[in-house]
């Protein structure tokens, strides 16, 4: 596998069900490059979130390989699934994951000291991350005192506090109204040239999707399309 490729997946099939059988994904077969900014769409119900927890090793698949950075983890034991998920991937929550009772800077140092990162070191990458997403004046307020938009994106630095090479989201401004959305689209194409990151974002809203550099389509767990826009 050439190094470029962070991943590679191939025949990959998840099916659900020990009585009434559900093919989520039907033999995908997908080569995603370092540094892209991609976007995943398809209907409801059309394998989606299941393709997105494949790669960010929250589920595993039925048949088939995925190759993350050159480690199958479709092979890898559950210790080295579990530090691949610390150290290599990042999760975009939607913001009403944020933990209420911490501030901004507390939120995003979280997985930081779970990963073992000196408090004080935690806290200056915190607020280096706050920074790179334009919320330096609000490292201090706690969800609550900040707007949807806002906390979105501290779940963006949170996200992003580890410096993970794939960045992954579901649905991610599912309950941001389309202007907000916009801007933080914006603000993730800004994160992934700056750090290049490759980024992977599931949506069903077709305008988001077209902020991205490549629209992958999923209908019935079958790619139906991949196209560069
Ligand atoms: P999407 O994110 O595109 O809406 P999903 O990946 O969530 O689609 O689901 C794909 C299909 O797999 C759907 O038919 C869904 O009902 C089914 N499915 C998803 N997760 C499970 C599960 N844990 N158990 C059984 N069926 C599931
Ligand atoms: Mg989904």
């Amino acid at each position: 596998m050439s190094d470029k490729n962070i991943i590679q997946i191939t025949n990959l099939t998840k099916i659900y069900g020990d009585g009434v059988l559900i093919k989520a994904l039907d033999n995908i077969n997908l080569t995603i490059e370092r540094g892209e900014f991609m976007a995943i769409v398809g209907p409801s119900g059309s394998g989606k979130s299941t393709l997105l927890n494949m790669i960010g090793i929250l589920d595993t698949p039925t048949h088939g390989t995925i190759i993350l950075d050159g480690v199958d983890i479709t092979q890898a034991s559950e210790k080295k699934r579990s530090k691949m998920r610390n150290q290599k991937l990042g999760f975009i929550f939607q913001y009403h994951h944020l933990l209420p009772d911490f501030n901004a800077a507390e939120n995003v140092m979280m997985p930081l000291l779970i990963n073992g990162i000196k408090p004080a070191n935690a806290r200056a990458k915190a607020h280096k991350m706050l920074e790179e997403v334009g919320l330096s004046e609000r490292i201090s307020h706690r969800p609550r005192q900040l707007s949807g938009g806002e906390n979105q994106r501290v779940a963006i630095a949170r996200a992003l506090a580890n410096s993970p090479d794939i960045v992954i989201g579901d649905e991610l401004t599912g309950n941001l109204d389309s202007k907000t959305s916009e801007k933080i689209y914006e603000l993730l194409r800004k994160l992934n040239k700056e750090h290049n990151q490759t980024f992977i974002l599931v949506t069903h809203d077709e305008r988001m999707a077209e902020k991205t550099e490549r629209i992958i389509r999923l209908v019935d767990g079958k790619i139906t399309e991949d196209k560069t826009t």
